[in-house]
């Protein structure tokens, strides 16, 4: 049997630039895995192969057996969340949390039900008639967070979430982020270029250096047994 999510082979290349260099990579249902590594080592273009943003120059991404390839992104049952908060000014927290609902068609008494949901789940009940600009960048995220497991994706896509927000915050949402994974059981796709939120986070993670995959194992074995340098030196056991 086939991952829920299989990536097989794929390259990203940018006129001659690689940006994803040949990566297979299997994710089971429910994992929370990060995608570690400095900054332009291809964290996000992967994300966005996934996701059907960029169309991969090389190799297969299916989902539960089936190829992607062929379905348009709006047709993916994937959610995103990003660095910057990607909220509609003029709504408040409700409107943008049941826009994608919404735009799904869902009747309204179910995206009544599912809004109040989403408002615990990320605690944020008594600002659901607040617009984004009266909100905090921490709270923007939560709404951006309920927004995209609203329509409960097969896998949400999470890149630098955190990467705005000073230390405080940060480590407020990643409790919060660790709950909702717990909570949900969703399958995570998470990129950073923080280590100890890696650490924090995931079930896995996976390192990058220049476009491949280094290792990818849990946070205790990469820091136990780093197959190479580069691994040791980006999860912090170096000696
Ligand atoms: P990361 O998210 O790890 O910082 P990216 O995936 O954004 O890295 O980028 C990987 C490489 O691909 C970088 O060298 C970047 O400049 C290049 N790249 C990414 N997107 C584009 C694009 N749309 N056009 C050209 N080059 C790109
Ligand atoms: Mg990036």
């Amino acid at each position: 049997m086939s991952a829920f999510l299989s990536i097989r082979g794929v390259a990203k290349r940018f006129h001659d630039a690689v940006a994803v260099n040949d990566v297979s990579l299997d994710i089971e249902k429910g994992e929370f895995v990060t995608f570690l590594g400095p900054s332009g080592s291809g964290k996000s273009t992967l994300l966005y192969l996934i996701a059907g943003l960029h169309e991969p120059s090389e190799g297969d991404i299916s989902l539960q057996g089936k190829s992607l390839l062929d379905v348009p992104p709006n047709k993916r049952n994937i959610g995103m969340v990003f660095q910057r908060y990607t909220l509609i000014p003029h709504m408040n927290v409700t409107e943008n949390i049941a826009f994608p609902l919404k735009v799904r068609r869902w009747p309204r008494e179910r995206i009544e039900k599912r809004l109040a949901e989403m408002l615990a789940l990320v605690r944020l009940e008594k600002f659901a008639g607040r617009k984004p600009s009266e909100l905090s960048g921490g709270q923007q995220q939560r709404v951006a967070l309920a927004r995209a497991l609203a329509y409960d994706p097969e896998i949400l896509l999470m890149d630098e979430p955190l990467a705005a927000l000073d230390k405080r915050l940060k480590e407020d949402l990643q409790l919060e982020i660790r709950r909702i994974h717990r909570e949900t059981g969703a399958t995570i796709l998470y990129v950073t270029h923080d280590q100890e939120e890696a650490l924090r986070l995931s079930d896995r993670i996976a390192v990058f250096n220049h476009g491949r995959i280094e290792q990818i194992a849990s946070g205790a074995s990469l820091y136990d047994n780093p197959v190479n340098r580069f691994v040791a030196g980006f999860v912090g056991n170096s000696n």
